[in-house]
């Protein structure tokens, strides 16, 4: 039997990447797993499909995050499904790729919408569903701790608050047994780096060696974090920010 028997999930943007793996893996850890997606319905409805065909139960719900309401509606979708949440998965993001001299406002105020303050929003009216002992776990990235990266600039200063997000809720809802981390990823083979990391073998053996372990990321990698802070074992952890970045910032 799976360790998340009787659990339910929520992932955001667990259709595609980083997010379908952990909705995969939470799924066959035997959680009822929401799927969420933005657009991409044919995505969601695959991952969902994935998961089933493991052995699990999921559902998909699509919610554009980053605009006024997006998370009531999340929330009115979800509970059509299902009447309760153990496990709260802050995994939906977007980047930008621009230099830093061409961010302008709206684009800034966007990254801050989808990545910092959907999840505010998404976690506080989802308190009420969210069982006692239950997990919010946040997806941030190890450049809020290195500026490896300094042209992500505006993306890095979204999930930086996203980590100060994570250490407050800890405090906010320890009372109640539930545990709040951050997972922060390094690069990650998802399609959101697909353009430049695909490119060519040299930009593959580049992202590779960022690693102390030689490869570049997997969802699976990532998935398997998760999966340890959303179970038993990982009761005693919270507050966290734990590097799953293989090394890149040893
Ligand atoms: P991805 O492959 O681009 O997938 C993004 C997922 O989020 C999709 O399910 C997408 O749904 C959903 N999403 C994006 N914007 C949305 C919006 N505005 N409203 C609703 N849903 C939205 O991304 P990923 O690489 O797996 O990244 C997942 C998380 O890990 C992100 O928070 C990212 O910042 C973080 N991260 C990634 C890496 C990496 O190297 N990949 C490294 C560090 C951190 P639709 O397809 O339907 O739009």
């Amino acid at each position: 039997m799976g360790s998340l028997m009787g659990k339910t999930a929520l992932v955001t943007g667990g259709s595609r990447g980083i997010g379908r793996g952990i909705a995969e893996r939470l799924g066959r850890d035997g959680a009822v797993v929401g799927v969420h997606y933005g657009s991409n319905r044919a995505a969601a409805e695959e991952t969902v499909a994935a998961i089933e065909a493991a052995g699990g139960t999921a559902f998909a719900l699509g919610v554009e995050l980053g605009v006024p309401g997006d998370a009531a509606a999340l929330w009115a979708a979800f509970d059509q499904h299902t009447d309760g949440l153990d496990i709260l998965v802050n995994n939906a993001g977007v980047g930008t790729s621009k230099p830093f001299a061409e961010i302008g406002e709206t684009e800034y105020d966007r990254l801050f919408a989808v990545n910092a303050k959907a999840p505010f929003f998404l976690t506080q009216l989802g308190l009420d569903r969210l069982r006692d002992g239950g997990r919010v776990i946040n997806i941030s990235t190890g450049l809020t701790h290195a500026a490896v990266m300094p042209e992500l600039i505006a993306y890095s200063m979204t999930k930086g608050a996203l980590d100060v997000f994570t250490r407050n809720l800890s405090k906010l809802l320890g009372a109640r047994g539930i545990t709040v981390n951050t997972v922060a990823p390094g690069i990650v083979d998802t399609d959101v780096n697909a353009d430049w990391l695909r490119a060519s073998d040299e930009a593959w053996a580049g992202a590779a060696a960022m690693s102390a372990l030689g490869r570049v990321g997997t969802p699976a990698d990532i998935a398997d974090v998760v999966a340890f802070l959303a179970s038993e074992d990982g009761r005693w952890v919270t507050g966290q920010w734990l590097d799953a970045t293989g090394g890149s910032l040893a």
